[in-house]
C-alpha cells in the first residue's frame, strides 16, 4: 500500500512543503520526485504572502495573498493538495503523516519523534534558545492540526545528528553553571548534514561506519560538520547558528569583547545586536553588496574590492575551519559540498581544497566547472575523495517519518 507523506519545513521567511507517495514496505534507494511542493515566500512584499504550487504533473500555481495572518495562509496552501488546479489527493485522509523540520530540539531529542504533547511543549520551550525558528516550527504543527485534525505528525530536529558530540566539543569555557542552564553547543543542520553522510557512503559505495568525513554545507546560513563512525564528532553551529563559518549575513565566530564593546560605548539594543549579527554582517555586512555569493562574485568581476575582501575573509575562515575539523577525525576519506554555495560554486569549492593539497587532496578542475551533482570531483589519484552532494532534507524527513510509521496508526484514506 503507498504511503503519502507530507513533509513541512518552515523557516523565518519561508514556508517549504512537499508531498511523497512511498511503498510501505521498502524505502527506494534515491529520492523520489514529490507528489506536490508548495513554497510560501513571507518576505515578498510587506502584508503579503506569496504562494507558489507546482505538481509533478506539471501544473503551477503562484498567488499572491494581502495577508499577514500565517495560519491562514498556510490552511489555503494546505488545501491545494486536494482543491483546485494543484489537486494530488481525491481525499485529504490519504495523507497518512506529516513531517516538519524542527529546529531545536535541545540536548534530550536525539532522535526523530511522534509529536505528542510533551514534545510540543519542548518546542515551545526551547524557543528561548531559537525563538525565530521553533515558533514557526510549532505553527507549521499547529496548521496541521487545523487542516487534517489528529493526523501523526514527526518532528525531524536539526539538533538531533549532533546530540553525541563529546563533553569537551559541547562545553563552552564559561561558568559550569551556565553549562547547567542549557549554554552549551548544540549544533544545527543536522538534517542535511545527516542525509549528506549517507549519500556520501552510497556514492563512494562504503560503509559509513568506515569513513572520515567533512562536510561543507554552504548555504545562506553555513556550517562544517565532521563525521567518524557515522556520528557527528565535531561541527562549527554552537548555541545558536552564528558561531562557526562567515554566511551570507550572519557574521560567524567573533571575538565576543566586539559586542560588550558595542553595548557599553554605542549603547546597542539587544535587537539592533541581534539583526546586525544576524541579517546585517557576512558577506552582505562586509561587502555592502548581497549575501547572495552570486552577486559578490559579480561584483569582484566588475572591480568591487570591498566584495572581494568578503570573498577573501570567507574563503580563509572556511580553509581554517575545515583544518580545525582534521585533528579531530585523525584523517580524512572524503570532503563534501552542499547546499546553495557547495553545490554551485565552482570557485568556492576550488579555493577549499587549494590548502588541502599536503593531504595530497587534488580535484579535477574540468569536474569541478562541469556541474556536477552526486558526484565525485576528485582526480582519480587523490587519497581525498571529494563529493558534491544535492542536499535533500525534505527527503531525509519523509524517510524519518516511514521509518516511525511502526509507531503510529495509520490507514489509507
Ligand atoms: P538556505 O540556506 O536558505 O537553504 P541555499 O542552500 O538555497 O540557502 O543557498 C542559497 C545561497 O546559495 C544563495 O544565497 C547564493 O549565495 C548561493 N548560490 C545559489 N546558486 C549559486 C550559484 N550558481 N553560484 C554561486 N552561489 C550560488
Amino acid at each position: 500500500m503507498p504511503m503519502k507523506i507530507l513533509v513541512l519545513n518552515a523557516g523565518s521567511s519561508s514556508q517549504k512543503s512537499c508531498l511523497y507517495e512511498l511503498a510501505d514496505d521498502r524505502l527506494p534507494a534515491l529520492p523520489p520526485e514529490p507528489l506536490w511542493e508548495a513554497k510560501v515566500d513571507w518576505t515578498h512584499q510587506q502584508g503579503f504572502a506569496e504562494i507558489e504550487i507546482a505538481t509533478a504533473r506539471g501544473d503551477r500555481v503562484q498567488t499572491e495573498i494581502q495577508t499577514s495572518d500565517r495560519p491562514a495562509v498556510m490552511a489555503q496552501m494546505i488545501e491545494t493538495l486536494w482543491n483546485g488546479p494543484t489537486r494530488v489527493l481525491e481525499n485529504p485522509a490519504e495523507i497518512v503523516v506529516v513531517g516538519h523540520r524542527v529546529v531545536h530540539g535541545g540536548a534530550a531529542y536525539r532522535d526523530s519523534v511522534l509529536i505528542t504533547p510533551a514534545v510540543k511543549a519542548a518546542i515551545a520551550d526551547l524557543a528561548a534558545f531559537a525563538p525565530v525558528h521553533n515558533p514557526a516550527n510549532l505553527e507549521g504543527i499547529e496548521a496541521i492540526e487545523q487542516s487534517l485534525g489528529a493526523i501523526p505528525q514527526v518532528a525531524v530536529f536539526d539538533t538531533a545528528f549532533h546530540a553525541h558530540l563529546s563533553p569537551q566539543v559541547a562545553t563552552y569555557p564559561l561558568p559550569y553553571e551556565w553549562l547547567e542552564q542549557g549554554i552549551r553547543r548544540y549544533g544545527f543542520h543536522g538534517i542535511s548534514h545527516r542525509y549528506c553522510a549517507q549519500r556520501a557512503a552510497q556514492l563512494l559505495n562504503r560503509k559509513l561506519t568506515s569513513l572520515r568525513l567533512i562536510i561543507c554545507h554552504l548555504g545562506n546560513g553555513c556550517s562544517l560538520t565532521a563525521v567518524r563512525d557515522g556520528i557527528s564528532v565535531e561541527t562549527t553551529m554552537g548555541f545558536t547558528p552564528l558561531e562557526g563559518l562567515m554566511m551570507g549575513s550572519r557574521c560567524g565566530s567573533i571575538d565576543p569583547g566586539i559586542l560588550l564593546h558595542l553595548l557599553r560605548q554605542e549603547q546597542y539594543s539587544v535587537e539592533q545586536l541581534d539583526q546586525v549579527l544576524n541579517k546585517g554582517s557576512g558577506l552582505l555586512g562586509v561587502s555592502g553588496v548581497s549575501a547572495d555569493l552570486r552577486q559578490i562574485e559579480q561584483a569582484i568581476a566588475d572591480g568591487h574590492t570591498r566584495a572581494q575582501l568578503a570573498l577573501d575573509i570567507y574563503l580563509h575562515r572556511l580553509r581554517a575551519a575545515i583544518a580545525a575539523l582534521l585533528p579531530g577525525l585523525g584523517g580524512l576519506d572524503a570532503l563534501v559540498f552542499t547546499a546553495g554555495v557547495g553545490e554551485n560554486s565552482a570557485r568556492v569549492r576550488a579555493a577549499a581544497c587549494e590548502g588541502l593539497g599536503f593531504l595530497g587532496l587534488k580535484i579535477d578542475p574540468q569536474q569541478n566547472q562541469s556541474r556536477p551533482l552526486d558526484q565525485d570531483i576528485a582526480t582519480a589519484d587523490s587519497p581525498v575523495r571529494v563529493l558534491v552532494i544535492h542536499t535533500q532534507e525534505d527527503w531525509a524527513i519523509a524517510q524519518d517519518c516511514w521509518h516511525l510509521r511502526s509507531t503510529f496508526q495509520y490507514r489509507n484514506g
